[in-house]
């Protein structure tokens, strides 16, 4: 079984959905570099007031700012882990190269406008980060959290010229690592339109064959 795992795919592609279901089956521990960079914004730390005005313009965050953010998270997951949201970057993927050997790169390809539907439409908590869409997967009372009951709200960065926006910037900057991971021997395509049970039954016949 594969402990160490790049979780790749354009934002909103449902990689922070996917990660979750993954680390709650194999105890792996989820990284999430949105998740931790959204929480240093939240707390004003000086990562957070370096990296905000990326984020709401929805660029990426320099390069060895994250770096250093995933070091220091990774020498504290010795049982595995799932990294979603990074490498998004040529020098991101060399640099963890040189911090720990990746297992599998599992690749969830999307086509663009149902990623700027289902961005539009997604939720987040304001506590525990779970995300819904109103669609696919709504909260069962409005605006509520169903886990937590925190508040749901939509994120800065998900409104529509901010989605276009980190869909260019995925294209040019992130894309090249399918290939980099495709030299290597261990991208694991997924198709991952549809479903998130039906997504997750795909990853798992991919791993269980590979
Ligand atoms: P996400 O929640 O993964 O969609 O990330 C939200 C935002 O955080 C991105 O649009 C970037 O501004 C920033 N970010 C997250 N991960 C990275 C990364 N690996 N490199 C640079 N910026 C990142």
């Amino acid at each position: 079984m594969f402990t160490r795992i790049v979780l790749l795919g354009p934002p909103g592609s449902g990689k922070g959905t996917q990660t979750e279901r993954l680390c709650t089956e194999f105890g792996f521990a989820h990284i999430s570099t949105g998740d931790l960079l959204r929480e240093a914004v939240r707390t004003g730390t000086p990562l957070g007031i370096k990296a905000k005005r990326f984020m709401d313009a929805g660029d990426l965050v320099p390069d060895e700012l994250v770096i250093e953010l995933v070091k220091l998270k990774l020498a504290k997951c010795p049982r595995g882990f799932v990294l979603d949201g990074f490498p998004r970057t040529l020098e991101q993927a060399k640099a963890l190269q040189k911090i720990c050997m990746i297992d599998a790169a599992i690749n969830l390809e999307v086509n663009e406008e149902e990623i700027v539907g289902r961005m539009i439409n997604r939720r987040s908590c304001r506590n525990c980060g779970a995300v819904y869409n109103l669609e696919f997967n709504p909260p069962k009372k409005g605006g509520v959290c169903d886990k937590c009951g925190g508040e749901l709200y939509q994120r800065s960065d998900d409104v529509e010229e901010t989605v276009r926006a980190r869909m260019k910037v995925y294209k040019e900057r992130t894309l090249p690592l399918i290939s980099f991971y495709g030299s290597r021997g261990i991208l694991l395509n997924i198709e991952a339109r549809g479903g998130i049970d039906e997504v997750y039954r795909k990853i798992m016949e991919k791993i269980r064959s590979s």
